[in-house]
């Protein structure tokens, strides 16, 4: 069909209704009645005769007021509903820390139940037997009986409590590894350690001189790991002797003279040592380490104690120009030898048997001038 090939049906169809008699008037009276109730409500008469205005239907003004009435009701339903305005709530049941909740609005009623608490223990905080909400912490256990190696119980619950072990602290100089918590000790203390006197790990220093006078004993005397001397001087008249005694009890006499004494003597033994002094007058002592030296030849006056040199075996010359004792001890990696042995003055020659590789020191007893060498 092409478009406005037929003008009459719409012209007929546009012509007013008063216009068209019949059936075919009554379809558009319909498309019109709009209008005309639109001037009706506006209040402009359209100058028309009333009588010949088609009256209106009251039974379908009713309809489409209904419809409308019904249209904005379900949407005014929609909008409430929709907006959880009218809600049929759907509760859910409430919990430790939420009321009563509507799970479409989210409305609430009632309060939260609250946590049914159970009380803290050794190792588990305050707890909510409902939903497991946990507040603080563990009380710990509560040891009794324990020690540094002893199990104990936890006075709470019983459990059992794990020896805590020692707590050591290091070894020093002069104290063996410590427990701080029970004073158990291990092993042995360190001892200073220095060459010049003064201690590298803790800084004391170990061989200043020490003084006194008369019969005394002097206990705590700490050396180092090295071989030591110790250099005694005394100015009384009568008798002065000196006892050493170690760690381990045993006793050693360095000196046991008459009178004035300057001398050096060897100190063995384990550290700390106690010197038991017997003295008429004014004593002196220092201890000394034992230096290294490359010189094989020695002399002097007195009780001496040489440095370490490189010994060879062989034959080695020996003088004396005192009148009592006269020995001379040589210590090497292999031990100790007495090659002489005497009293009085002497001069002679003896064969020292040194340890390849060993070197080695001299311990004289004198009361005069002495001299060694090896005889080349
Ligand atoms: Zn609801
Ligand atoms: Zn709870
Ligand atoms: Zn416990
Ligand atoms: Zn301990
Ligand atoms: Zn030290």
């Amino acid at each position: 069909m092409a478009d406005g090939s037929s003008d009459s049906p719409s012209t007929e169809c546009l012509s007013d209704p008063k216009d068209t008699p019949g059936n075919e008037g009554r379809s558009s009276e319909h498309e019109n009645d709009a209008v005309a109730q639109d001037a009706e409500s506006a209040g402009v008469a359209d100058g028309d005769d009333p009588k010949t205005s088609k009256p209106k239907d009251p039974k379908k003004s009713k309809k489409r007021t209904a419809i409308i009435c019904a249209l904005a009701a379900v949407i005014i339903v929609v909008f409430l509903f929709s907006t959880h305005i009218i809600c049929f709530h759907d509760w859910q049941d409430a919990t430790c820390t939420e009321p009563e909740t509507c799970s479409i609005c989210g409305r609430t009623q009632g309060e939260p139940l609250g946590h049914a608490w159970s009380a803290a223990t050794c190792t588990k905080p305050r707890t909510c037997k409902v939903c497991g909400a946990t507040e603080g912490v563990a009380l710990g256990h509560d040891p009794i009986g324990v020690t540094c190696t002893e199990d104990g119980t936890c006075s709470r619950c019983g459990a059992t409590i794990k020896a805590t072990g020692h707590r050591w602290t290091d070894a020093t100089c002069t104290e063996p590894k410590t427990c701080l918590t029970c004073g158990a000790t291990e092993g042995e203390p360190l001892g200073h350690t220095t060459s010049n006197g003064i201690c590298e790990r803790c800084g004391k220093e170990i061989y200043s001189t020490q003084s006194g006078s008369g019969d005394q004993v002097v206990s705590g005397i700490s050396t180092g790991s090295d071989i030591y001397r110790v250099h005694f001087t005394n100015e009384g008249s009568s008798n002065f002797a000196v006892w050493a005694y170690d760690s381990t009890g045993s006793r050693d006499l360095l000196v046991n003279t008459i009178g004035g004494y300057d001398g050096r003597t060897l100190l063995l033994g384990t550290e700390p040592y106690s010197f038991e002094i017997t003295s008429s007058g004014n004593w002196t002592y220092t201890i000394e380490p034992l230096g290294t030296t490359q010189q094989t030849s020695f002399s002097g006056s007195g009780d001496y104690v040489t440095d370490i040199f490189p010994a060879t075996s062989g034959s080695w010359h020996f003088t004396h120009d005192g009148s009592s004792n006269f020995s001379v001890w040589v210590y090497t990696t292999d031990g100790r030898d007495l090659p002489v042995n005497t009293i009085g003055s002497y001069d002679g020659t003896k064969m020292l048997s040194i340890p390849s590789d060993s070197n080695a020191f001299f311990v004289i007893t004198a009361d005069g001038n002495w001299s060694i060498e090896p005889v080349s």
